[in-house]
């Protein structure tokens, strides 16, 4: 069956005859895309938004647009800056219409000083090809110490006070609960992105499904806070990879995994958009039917079912073999571009950035100690997926 077969017919032939004749752009907020406030930004975005890592073809892209999507999520990184540069392309003929979010890299190699932070900056500006974006932020912070940084609070200050950002932000790819709770108590960032799928919500260990995992993990407590603060949530790996999965089962009860994981996710109020990679129409068809529909029983039911099959091969990213490794094994990156390869088809990306990690972080410094094996709450086989990812990325 057709991937299209799972979408709401009636929806998307509204979104289809309004992107024909144009009434979609957001001139208004297109009626069929629901729109959430992301927090102290007052940012009204579409429950479903573009990920920029690639973004997809120019046509798709319009597309999206006229459909109402009005959020797109970029860094300088993506696909070499080719993401910032299409974007810049398209936005030109939506001024003021669409909301960009673009990302620094703080704290990393090459971007640790302030004048090469600048640098990277002024480099997203001019592909983008405007003078100011409505959101920077800390590309995957590692540590709290990065986002308190002075050079790092002084050049957003800049850039706010130079009308170059309006927002500040941060995204973080392991230890979310640590780096995410002091972004938001800091008062210093007004959104963050944060890692959140169904598999987020749900911990398989030997004698079943503990369904609360959303608490234990602490995930649930980050969104609260930034709730009570006021901090924008947008979620990013909604998709918890994806290709690897058997979707014909599914597919033979009529149910379609990827809008079940979306409507997860958007079932928190707070989270004001999932992120996706609209790559192509059906894709991006399916993916905005899901706004403003419930998770039915059954999809929760087809969702329990793959994050149980899935679970002990899924990281989380919760970080925390990072703080039981001797070695500081980047684990949950280097899992990370793995699944960018397998499921993502981003092999070029993936290796790419398996050879930045500093080989004291890289599989071959692993003494194979087995202490991250007995901490991973999801019981992941981590060193012999660390094997894999290593002969897959080296
Ligand atoms: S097995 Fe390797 S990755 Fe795991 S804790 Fe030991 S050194 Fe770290
Ligand atoms: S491998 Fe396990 S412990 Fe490490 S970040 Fe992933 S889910 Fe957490």
């Amino acid at each position: 069956m057709d991937r299209r077969h799972f979408i709401k017919s009636t929806s998307i032939t509204l979104l289809a005859a309004m992107a024909k004749t144009g009434q979609g752009n957001n001139n208004k907020l297109s009626k069929q895309m629901k729109y959430r406030r992301l927090g102290r930004t007052n940012m009204k975005i579409s429950e479903i938004s573009l990920g920029g890592s690639p973004v997809p073809s120019e046509a798709i892209f319009r597309r999206a647009i006229e459909m109402g999507v009005n959020y797109v999520d970029t860094s300088s990184s993506y696909t070499n800056g080719n993401s910032e540069r299409t974007i810049g392309k398209i936005l030109k003929d939506y001024p003021n219409k669409f909301y960009v979010a673009t990302k620094f890299h703080a704290g990393r190699k090459g971007s640790d000083t302030k004048e090469a932070l600048e640098k990277e900056f002024e480099g997203s500006l001019k592909r983008l090809n405007v003078d100011c974006v409505d959101i920077l932020m800390v590309h995957g912070a590692r540590t709290p110490d990065i986002l308190a940084n002075d050079d790092v609070l002084n050049l957003l200050e800049k850039f706010k006070k130079q009308g170059k950002i309006r927002f500040t932000g941060v995204s973080c790819h392991h230890n979310p609960v640590d780096v995410l709770t002091a972004a938001v108590k800091s008062g210093n960032y007004d959104m963050i992105s944060v890692a959140y799928s169904a598999f987020s919500g749900s911990l398989v260990q030997k004698d079943g499904v503990y369904k609360n995992y959303l608490q234990k993990s602490g995930i649930e407590q980050v969104i609260n806070l930034a709730k009570k603060h006021d901090v924008g949530v947008i979620a990013m790996k909604t998709m918890a990879g994806g290709n690897r999965q058997d979707l014909a089962k599914y597919r033979k009860k009529g149910i379609s995994l990827p809008q079940a994981k979306l409507k997860w996710v958007l079932e928190n109020k707070y989270v004001a958009s999932a992120l996706s990679e609209l790559l192509t129409f059906d894709i991006l068809e399916e993916n905005l039917a899901v706004c403003g529909s419930p998770l039915y029983p059954e999809e929760r039911m087809a969702l329990i079912d793959h994050v149980t099959s899935f679970s002990s091969r899924y990281c989380r990213m919760c970080g925390l073999c990072l703080k039981a490794c001797p070695r500081k094994i980047a684990v949950p990156d280097i899992l990370r571009y793995a699944l960018y390869y397998t499921d993502h088809g981003k092999t070029t990306l993936a290796k790419k950035k398996y050879k930045t990690l500093p080989v004291e972080s890289s599989y071959s410094n692993c003494n194979h100690c087995g202490r991250c094996l007995k901490t991973c709450p999801n019981r992941l086989p981590i060193i012999r997926m660390l094997q894999s990812a290593h002969q897959l990325l080296a």
